[in-house]
């Protein structure tokens, strides 16, 4: 199919995009990679009236790292993830995600921002979002606001955002050398989007776990820190026993979605398998 009729914009400059997200309120969208929003234009599931491109905004297209802060501007795309964007264990931890979305050809569009905005429940990086606690820099013509994950993932596809805001920047902190990544995923192919993932950060002192983030995403209608499972893993040496332990935590804590993809049941299994093994990655050093 055909998207239905829209106005284009394609201003340069972030204060004319704001001003255009102003104008048309309800009736404008902001087009990024497209790798979300064409798809569901061309199957009329979004008619937006107005389509504001930003991809002729220069100043939004950035990388850098800023005093211990990882500052991802919109306009970054997820293959700019794919070798190392920061030092330590983000420079790590990142490269090992960006290569379970999706295909070369969509990580070459699609933005990290983008991501966020869309909320897809299987977005990975929605989820590294989520367990980094990142913040998230969001303007539009009324001023500019920081949120983080907590208050601005609502459900499956929707977020914090107003029509008239734009998410310019995305914070992550910088990892030091004493912190430990694992990343997994479990989708049915290469590139299909998630059923169940887990993030896991640990700091590990002496040999022991002395600060933990667990975070699940794809099994739930919003990626999630599990707490409990986080405490499970700290002050232990991370040994299988502990992992299995945190895995069924996680599995146990969450509501996992049902759909055609997988049933809830499968998804906590999954859930279970993923945390395990995201656990044990972050523990080989
Ligand atoms: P767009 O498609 O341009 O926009 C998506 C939505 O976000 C729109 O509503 C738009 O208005 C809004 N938006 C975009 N940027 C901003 C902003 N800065 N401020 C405010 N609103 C904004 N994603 C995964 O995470 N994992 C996968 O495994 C995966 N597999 C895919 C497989 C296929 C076949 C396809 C087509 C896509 C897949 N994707 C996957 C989605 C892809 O990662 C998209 O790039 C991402 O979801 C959206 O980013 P985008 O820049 O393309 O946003």
């Amino acid at each position: 199919m055909k998207p239905a009729a829209f106005r284009y914009f394609a201003p340069r400059t972030l204060d004319a995009a704001l001003d255009l997200l102003a104008e048309h309120g309800e009736e404008g969208k902001v087009l990024a990679g497209g790798q979300s929003l064409v798809p569901a234009m061309n199957f009329r599931l979004a008619r937006p009236a107005n389509l504001i491109d930003i991809n002729r905004i220069e100043a939004l297209d950035y990388v850098r790292e800023e005093g211990g802060t990882l500052c991802i501007g919109a306009l970054a795309r997820h293959v700019r993830f794919e070798a190392p964007a920061a030092g330590g264990a983000l420079g790590i931890f990142l490269p090992r995600v960006a290569r379970h979305i999706a295909h070369l050809p969509i990580r070459v569009r699609g933005t990290f921002a983008g991501s966020l905005a869309h909320a897809d429940p299987a977005s990975e990086w929605c989820l590294v979002a989520a367990t980094l606690d990142a913040e998230l820099i969001i303007a539009s013509r009324r001023g500019t606001r920081s949120l983080r994950p907590d208050g601005y993932f609502v459900t499956a596809l929707t977020t914090a955002l107003e029509p008239d805001e734009l998410l310019t920047e995305v914070r992550l902190p910088v990892l030091g050398a004493d912190w430990h990544a694992g990343f997994a995923e479990f989708s049915r192919r290469t590139g299909d989007y998630a059923l169940a993932m887990c993030a896991a950060l640990l700091r590990i002192e002496d040999g022991r776990v002395v600060e933990a983030r667990i975070g699940v995403g794809g099994a739930t209608d919003r990626p999630l820190r599990i707490a409990a499972a986080e405490q499970a893993v700290i002050g232990s040496e991370g040994g299988p026993d502990v992992r299995r332990e945190a895995g069924n935590i996680a599995a146990e804590g969450i509501e996992p979605l049902e759909d055609i993809q997988a049933g809830a049941e499968f998804r906590r299994d999954l859930v279970r398998a993923m945390v395990e093994r995201a656990l044990a990655q972050a523990c080989t050093r």
